[in-house]
């Protein structure tokens, strides 16, 4: 299943024949370079933030000077710097700093976490939790209001049902919201009521959940800024080198100059502007920023939305859901406006990412592009489709021809495998995460997580790129087994590929002279063992143009632990 990587020792000096004397040199590491070549190494020193030399430790000597830090990193496997291609990284620090009841085995274990969250919330200041499941409880029922009122009596609590189709509030809440007895059910949603009564019971179903989202302030910039870095630095302890935040508002670009201007955006950041007039009126005025505070920020893609996702049946399909026969999911956006924006982005020299799950999405916009770009190999535009999750068979060759780049999720595949089939029958399955289709037809594939729809760790879509399974290993083989990718393809989807599809290919995504020096060091040797060893592979070392932003090799003890 793996392809035979080259054990190849080689080594390539940046200049003739002066040495220039490393910053750092990592030694006694198993290196996969994933160049062309795909070559092996066991050393590599880095300058001024790029990479000097690589090859082995003899040779890496030779750029020594005393001032050159040597590290030994114990026989671990050094891989090019990951990279995350399509994450929401504010959402993520909003999903990091609310509670989380994933695996709550009780009612009152909640509460009791909720008792210590309001000790250190001050009174009027929303508390929010998600991932309660009444199925996981010995008492099957949906929990009432005055169970979290007992606990927290001065702030307003909302957390969501793990499915996110359900709040359960407090009277705080329900309060602030204005939700009596008198309240009717909104059209679209539920108020549940307690037995025998009109009295809300606490819990808000679907559309009722607006009368709260409805409520809650905006989140200051501050505490956006809060949640940012926390994303950040938990993305740095998972390995990652870069993302690309698929959706930034005009706080969150703001944010990321900032972190970057006080040398604190690493990973490093990738933009794709919200799909808002007077956030592209900004930047189609200034012109696509490439590569700001020495390459850790690039302004140049816009986001737009061409339908909704599967699990809710709003992914628009070209003939209605096998499991709902009079729906055909959503239009987001209209088509001629979507034509617009793309028009709009391609002139201003902006790089064009548009969400498409459906395989009536997808194929407006290759339309879109056909029309608007043709398969004019001069035009290096790649448009990007975020997710290409649903393909029809016809449409799938037509991203090569055109230049469209499938930028898709490994670990919605797995997500979703145990029902997608209910929803678009067998025979439109098979253009479903059809990454080896996709493949054969020449396109690369960057790899994300949208998280936090789903885990930040890229190692898990790596897994998920390999396997096609869960983490129990179901289904056996593997669902779908024939569009598993090899090992060396799904670290490049969460490398090279990236790279690619932020034209950056000429300075990351593989372990070249001369490119940025990112790396991810990791516990086990991922192309030798098993795919199951990447759910129990640690990342020990994160290195972010040469600097050490993670080390639990080295430096087990310190403080990168603390930050938690
Ligand atoms: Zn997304």
């Amino acid at each position: 299943m793996f392809k035979m990587i080259s054990l190849l020792i080689f080594g390539v000096a940046a200049s003739g024949c002066a040495k220039e004397n490393a910053d750092r040199i990592f030694i006694n590491t198993s290196i996969y370079t994933l160049n062309s070549a795909n070559e092996t190494a066991t050393s590599v020193a880095v300058k001024n933030g790029r990479i000097l030399f690589i090859g082995d430790e003899e040779k890496s000597y030779e750029y020594l000077n005393e001032n050159t830090e040597i590290l030994d990193l114990k026989g671990n496997t050094l891989i090019p710097g990951l990279t995350d291609a399509h994450a929401h990284i504010g959402g993520t620090g909003k999903f990091l700093q609310t509670l989380n009841f994933h695996g709550t085995a009780s009612s009152s274990e909640i509460t009791s976490m909720v008792r210590t969250a309001a000790n250190r919330t001050p009174p009027g200041e929303w508390i929010e939790g998600r991932g309660w499941d009444q199925n996981d409880w010995q008492v099957k029922k949906f929990p009432t209001s005055g169970l979290l009122d007992k606990v927290a009596p001065k702030n307003p609590v909302a957390f969501s049902r793990v499915d996110g189709h359900a709040y359960w509030v407090n009277q705080v809440a329900l309060d602030l919201a204005g939700i009596t007895s008198e309240t009717p059910d909104p059209d679209g949603g539920r108020i549940v009521r307690l037995p025998g009564s009109n009295k809300p019971s606490g819990i808000l179903i679907d559309n009722a959940m607006l009368l709260i989202d409805d409520i809650k302030p905006e989140p200051s910039y501050e505490l956006k800024k809060r949640r940012i870095s926390q994303a950040l630095s938990y993305s740095l302890k998972l390995g990652l080198t870069t993302i690309h935040d698929a959706g930034s508002d005009s706080d969150e670009v703001e944010i990321y100059k900032e972190l970057a201007s006080e040398g604190k955006l690493n990973p490093r950041v990738y933009v794709m502007l919200d799909d808002d007039e007077k956030l592209k009126e900004k930047y189609f005025k200034a012109g696509p920023q490439i590569g700001l505070f020495d390459n850790h920020l690039t302004i140049r893609t816009i986001k737009l939305y061409a339908d909704g996702a599967l699990g809710s049946r709003g992914a628009l399909l070209l003939k209605p859901y096998s499991d709902d026969p009079e729906n055909s999911g959503l239009s987001v956006t209209p088509v001629s406006e979507l034509r617009k924006s793309f028009i709009e982005g391609i002139k201003r020299g902006f790089q064009v990412a548009t969400h498409a799950i459906g395989d009536s999405g997808n194929r407006m916009i290759l339309d879109i592009v056909e029309e608007v770009v043709g398969s004019d190999p001069q035009n290096d535009h790649r448009s990007r489709i975020e997710h290409a999750q649903i393909l029809s068979l016809s449409d799938i060759q037509r991203f090569n021809r055109l230049g469209v780049i499938p930028s898709m999720q490994p670990t919605h595949c797995t997500s979703d495998m145990y029902w997608a089939e209910d929803r678009i029958g067998s025979e439109r399955i098979k253009g479903a995460y059809a990454w080896r289709k996709l493949l054969d037809t020449g396109v690369v594939i960057p790899g994300g997580s949208d998280s936090p729809v789903e885990s930040i760790n890229p190692l898990w879509g790596i897994y998920a790129a390999v396997t096609r399974q869960d983490h129990q290993r179901y289904p056996e083989g593997g669902w779908q087994p024939g569009e598993r990718m090899t090992m060396e393809e799904a670290v490049k989807m969460f490398s090279a590929w990236p790279a690619y599809a932020s034209f950056d290919e000429n300075i990351k995504g593989t372990i070249e002279v001369g490119k940025l020096a990112d790396f991810t060091i990791l516990s086990n040797d991922i192309f030798k063992e098993d795919p199951s060893v990447l759910l129990e592979t640690k990342v020990l070392m994160t290195v972010v143009g040469g600097e050490i932003l993670y080390d639990i090799l080295l430096k087990p003890d310190d403080l990168y632990l603390a930050a938690e």
